[in-house]
């Protein structure tokens, strides 16, 4: 079984240990590089991504995450985590830094104050049936570059046709938080990626 590993300095991690181990697989916390060592992939929670990033600076773990990312160690992030993950940010802090590794353009906070939380369904390539999707304050896509494949795009309202779900060879990303109820699909995905790497 593959051993994943969730950023644990911040962030909702639980529901991520407990939705991997429902699928199989080994998960552990990782707050230390040493932890980070032992792990074939990593997800990357929702939460808040300025102090993931200052965290993740403080404890050691920005470059080591860097450098086995840019070794092709595949890496989910959802909501804060997906922020994490992009290369560009639109409405980050001031000097805020992120992981990168996804060559995309994300707006923080995307959906406005009046519906800053919702839930709604949606289809997402690789997935049969609708995938109820919780955003918590997510971010959107904004920009994606050629390498990059479009999973799920909100369906319906003001933000129709926005991108909310992306993946590049090994690093896959969602707006929403599928780790919050109890449907394990789009870990699911992600674990084929990680046996398939
Ligand atoms: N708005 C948060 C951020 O910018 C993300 C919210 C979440 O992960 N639910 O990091």
């Amino acid at each position: 079984q593959p051993r994943i590993g969730v950023f644990a300095l911040q962030g909702d991690v639980r529901e991520h240990l407990a939705t991997l181990r429902s699928l199989g697989c080994e998960a552990i916390g990782v707050r230390r590089p040493e932890e980070l060592a032992t792990c074939d992939a990593l997800v990357i929670p929702g939460g808040e991504s300025t102090t993931m990033a200052k965290l993740a600076r403080i404890f050691g773990l920005m470059d080591p995450i860097r450098e086995r990312i840019a070794g092709g160690m595949p890496a989910f992030g959802t909501c804060a985590g997906m922020i994490m993950l992009a290369d560009r940010i639109v409405d980050g802090a001031v000097g805020q830094e992120t992981l990168g590794g996804l060559d995309i353009t994300v707006r923080r906070n995307a959906f406005g104050r009046q519906v800053d939380s919702f839930e709604g369904n949606l289809h997402m390539t690789g997935i049969e049936g609708p995938v109820h999707g919780v955003f918590i304050r997510a971010p959107w896509v904004e920009e994606v570059g050629p390498g990059v494949e479009v999973l799920a795009r909100v369906e319906g309202g003001e933000a129709a046709g926005r991108i909310v779900a992306v993946r590049q060879g090994a690093l896959m990303a969602t707006s929403f938080h599928p780790e919050v109820g109890d449907d394990a699909r789009v870990h699911g995905l992600f674990v084929d990626l990680v046996r398939g790497a």
